[in-house]
């Protein structure tokens, strides 16, 4: 029916039919954790409304990291990529909230620092594309598979915040 069709292109556009349960996974870089940024990057979701579902600090292993940027494995760069991200301990979260997929992604900027507006993570607090501070999940369905890269489900933290019904409607 026509309030089907109205109804499903609504669930598309709040991220393929996820709603306020949507998820992505973030990750502050060693940069971030070297520089003192934890909190000043993790306030900026906190305060938008998104709610934090796991986190952890890790030293990640190469393999890992390997299996996360896989898609990217013949670019030149690749190498210097995994050391860089192997060589501290980052912030692996899940996060979640309508939307969140994309709305982190903006919150986070270009890939580029120098294509990054000021207000950005990236355009805020870096300059050069090799050192850019955070991971964002491109997609819900990258998302998902990144979450299970990275976490177990008992990692996964089920909770209400006190606030939920004044950051939805
Ligand atoms: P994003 O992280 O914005 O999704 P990509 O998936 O294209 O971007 O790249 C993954 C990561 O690889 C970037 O965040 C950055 O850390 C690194 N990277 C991308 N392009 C370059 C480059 N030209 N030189 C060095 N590092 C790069």
């Amino acid at each position: 029916t026509c309030l089907q069709t109205a109804y499903n292109s609504l669930l598309k556009m709040s991220g393929d039919g996820e709603g306020n349960k949507e998820r992505t996974f973030l990750m502050l870089k060693p940069d971030a954790v070297h520089r003192g940024l934890i909190a000043d990057i993790i306030k900026r979701f906190e305060q938008k409304g998104f709610k934090l579902v796991a986190m952890k600090f890790v030293k990640a292993s190469e393999e890992l990291l390997q299996k996360h940027y896989e898609e990217l494995k013949d670019k030149k760069f690749f190498p210097g990529l995994i050391k860089y991200m192997s060589s501290g301990p980052v912030v692996p979260m899940v996060w979640e909230g309508l939307g969140v997929v994309k709305t982190c992604r903006d919150i986070l900027g270009e890939t580029d620092p120098a294509k990054s507006k000021p207000g950005s993570v990236r355009g805020d607090f870096s300059i050069h594309i090799g050192r850019n501070i955070c991971h964002g999940s491109d997609s819900v369905k990258t998302a998902k598979t990144e979450i299970a890269l990275w976490f177990k489900d008992e990692e996964l933290v089920d909770w209400e915040p006190a606030t939920y019904s004044w950051v939805y409607e």
